[in-house]
């Protein structure tokens, strides 16, 4: 493959990640939307949606949650939305988390756009997914969310096991992330798109060529579905009544888990 991912250790593997989010933050939002013709938004919108944050019982309780690998915050900001709209509960905090400052800074920017009132639901953090810091105590979170993050860390099982230490009982762990998709025919199209244009998109829009065919080589090498839902139950998660769902064939999927 393009970067040899295959025969590098891990340490060069969280430098390229670093790299490659680091060169990309800036044109991140822009290029989100020209590589999925806006069909991310859709995906965020259902994924949030699904996990119907600020649904309590009883209603008010306060929740918690952290968006891991949150970048420019598309994932948190919908979370502090649909708490406040669709369930008029204010009383939830979400903290977006990444391991990349120049991510996060984009996403503090992008937050003072939005309402006084949400803006105080969130905070932010630097740090990495696969040793979250002690300022989030074991068992302290009602959701934990990762989109579009967890195919870039080194050491995938590591952040499961953090997931699982952060959450309460009962609590939630839901992931997005780019998977296998079912159809031939559609996995044809699919793949003669992000093989060829998307890094060409990266060249011309962002200057980029390199990040961009880095990321769909990691979409790439991602576990399928069911190697994914499997690796989440041997953390320790309860999967039977949740498991996975695909988005748009499989371009996508959603899985989901709950602590015990
Ligand atoms: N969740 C956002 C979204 O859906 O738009 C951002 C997704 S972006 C494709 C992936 C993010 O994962 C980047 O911001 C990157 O810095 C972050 N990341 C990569 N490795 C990480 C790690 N080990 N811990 C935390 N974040 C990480």
């Amino acid at each position: 493959t393009h970067f040899g991912f295959e025969t590098i250790n891990q340490e060069e593997k969280a430098d390229r990640v670093a790299g490659v989010f680091t060169s990309v933050a800036e044109s991140y939002d822009k290029m989100n939307d020209l590589m999925s013709f806006g069909v991310h938004r859709l995906w965020k919108d259902y994924f949030v949606s699904s996990l119907n944050p600020g649904a309590t019982t009883p209603l008010g309780r306060p929740q918690r949650v952290l968006d891991v690998a949150g970048g420019t915050g598309d994932i948190a900001f919908r979370i502090v939305e649909h708490a406040h709209s669709q369930n008029a509960n204010p009383n939830i905090h979400v903290t977006v988390s990444d391991i990349n400052p120049a991510m996060l800074d984009v996403g503090r920017q992008r937050s003072l756009r939005l309402p006084a009132s949400h803006q105080a639901a969130l905070s932010f953090l630097e740090a990495n997914a696969e040793r979250i810091p002690a300022n989030v105590p074991d068992a302290s979170l009602d959701l934990y969310t990762v989109a579009f993050g967890i195919r870039n860390f080194t050491d995938i099982s590591a952040a499961l096991r953090e997931a699982y230490r952060v959450l309460k009982p009962g609590g939630v762990f839901a992931c997005m992330e780019f998977s296998k998709v079912g159809n031939p025919l559609l996995n044809a199209a699919y793949k003669q798109w992000s093989f060829s244009a998307i890094p060409l998109i990266g060249q011309l829009v962002a200057a980029d060529r390199d990040s961009y065919q880095y990321l769909v080589e990691s979409i790439e090498r991602f576990p399928s579905q069911e190697e994914f839902r499997d690796m989440i139950k041997d953390a320790g998660f309860d999967v039977a009544g949740c498991g996975y769902e695909n988005l748009t064939g499989g371009v996508a999927a959603i899985h989901k888990g709950i602590k015990p």
